[in-house]
């Protein structure tokens, strides 16, 4: 079993290994914080997470970090509309967002958030090296990199550099080549700015990633993820700044790249304005659902947001707690011997062996709720000793803390909602409306997946198979 990952640059899964013995360090883009943040945002942040914490559970001693931009035109902007400074603007959506990815178990694998502007020094050298080194030109205090001068600009993305000059992207006459990216943005009248070789002005947005990484890493490091739709021009421009300044390659040894989140066939985006943000969907659904229904699709594709989809996934993380509350009460039932041990080992292999093949959480999801399956199977016929009960019970919250999906186990009962429906239909039974109790019985097994038995000791439950 060895961990494989796909590399966007040789677009083939590889077999991972570090720069550096069993030392790992890892860069994605973050946040640029001018408003909440939404859910294709959380996607992109689980997918990593998982990702970091199997990496830890192999043992990789990991250094993650994420960068927060808290210099941008979308600041900038923004803050013109609310009268604000930029600056506090950006640091109270830092705030807020600091809060939600603490709430979705995001923040706690996250070394470091360097934040842009603490970066400028390095930004302004990494610049002039360019200059330098014959790579940018100024243009009335402007700086842009000149394209032209980079062998292979495009080998990430494997465009086509004649194809470029269709994207107009940063329209400007005065640049050299159209496709000519920025480095640094001389300061229009009253805005912020800070002083450099160049005049004043701000940095461009590519620049902050390899500014940040060069000085925290070094000159090349192990994985770069972010967003698929930041393979261009955003990646694309990080190799060329970062290669062509330092002059060693590969800057990155592996680039992963998460599939977006759809709403209605649309991209969820700010621009959009479709999106739904974190805290919305934390009023609905617990962290433990969101990251159960993000796990459930691969890293590498897209999702499309539907509320049947989460609501399935909130069924299972119920299950999971139903489960781990059931393993608790049958110890003290627990026979001698071992009866489906080694059915749990083989789930276990099966699992890990998912993870191994490019974090394959959907088939690695399939295999915890097999395991589940078999776990309720054993406790309903009675099979099982206290060997059986403590693997499942352990594997069941190794596996589970990967994805983070384990709930709280406070309440060793039936969420509420059900207890008062089986109220309701014992009471509908005592009067003899069976219609009634029968509709609620199908209720519960429609909403909840658990099926009602009426025994001689009163109301059981179980799983839906
Ligand atoms: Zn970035």
């Amino acid at each position: 079993m060895v961990l494989k990952l796909f590399d966007t640059m040789t677009k083939k899964k590889k077999i991972f290994k570090p720069l550096k013995d069993k030392e790992v360090k890892m860069f994605v883009c973050g946040q640029t914080v001018y408003d909440d943040a939404h859910l294709g945002h959380a996607k992109t942040y689980v997918n990593f997470d998982i990702l970091a914490r199997f990496l830890r559970y192999l043992g990789y001693k990991l250094h993650y970090i994420q960068n927060i931009t808290d210099i941008d035109d979308k600041i900038i902007n923004r803050a013109k509309e609310k009268g604000e400074h930029p600056l506090k603007l950006a640091e109270h959506f830092t705030k807020r967002f600091f809060e939600d990815i603490e709430r979705l178990k995001i923040k706690e694998t996250i070394n470091d958030f360097p934040k842009s502007t603490d970066y400028i020094p390095q930004m302004i050298d990494q610049i002039n090296t360019l200059l330098k080194k014959g790579y940018a030109y100024v243009v009335d205090g402007d700086v842009y990199f000149d394209v032209s001068k980079f062998k292979d600009y495009t080998k990430l993305s494997r465009m086509k550099l004649k194809d470029l000059e269709k994207h107009r992207i940063e329209p400007d006459e005065r640049k050299r080549n159209s496709y000519d990216f920025s480095l640094w943005k001389s300061a229009k009248l009253d805005e912020i700015s800070w002083d450099s070789p160049f005049g004043k002005g701000r940095p461009g947005w590519h620049i902050e990633d390899t500014a940040i990484t060069v000085t925290i890493f070094g000159p090349q490091y192990d994985i770069h993820g972010g967003a698929n739709e930041l393979i261009f021009p955003h990646h694309t421009n990080e190799i060329a700044q970062a290669e062509a300044a330092t002059g060693i390659k590969p800057f990155v040894k592996y680039w992963l790249h998460s599939g977006v989140l759809n709403i209605r066939g649309q991209k969820m985006s700010k621009s959009l304005k479709n999106f739904i943000t974190i805290r919305e969907a934390l009023e609905k659904y617990s962290p433990e659902t969101l990251r159960l229904w993000i796990a459930s699709t691969h890293y590498r594709k897209p999702i499309d947001y539907n509320e049947k989809d989460l609501e399935v996934a909130k069924k299972k993380i119920e299950k999971i707690k139903l489960t781990l509350e059931r393993i608790n009460e049958n110890y003290s039932k627990a026979g001698k011997g071992e009866f489906f041990v080694n059915k749990i080992k083989k789930l276990r292999k099966e699992f890990l062996d998912a993870m191994n093949d490019d974090i394959n959480t959907p088939l690695a999801l399939t295999k915890y709720f097999e395991l589940i399956t078999l776990i309720n199977k054993q406790i309903d016929k009675n099979q099982f000793s206290k060997n059986d009960l403590k693997l499942a019970e352990e594997t069941m919250k190794e596996f589970g803390n990967l994805f983070q999906i384990i709930p709280e186990l406070e309440k060793k009962e039936l969420p509420k909602e059900v207890l008062e429906l089986i109220k309701k239909r014992e009471t509908m039974r005592k009067i003899g409306d069976f219609e009634t109790a029968d509709k609620i019985r199908n209720e519960i097994k429609e909403r909840f997946g658990i099926i009602l038995e009426d025994t001689k000791e009163g109301v059981k439950w179980k799983f839906v198979e």
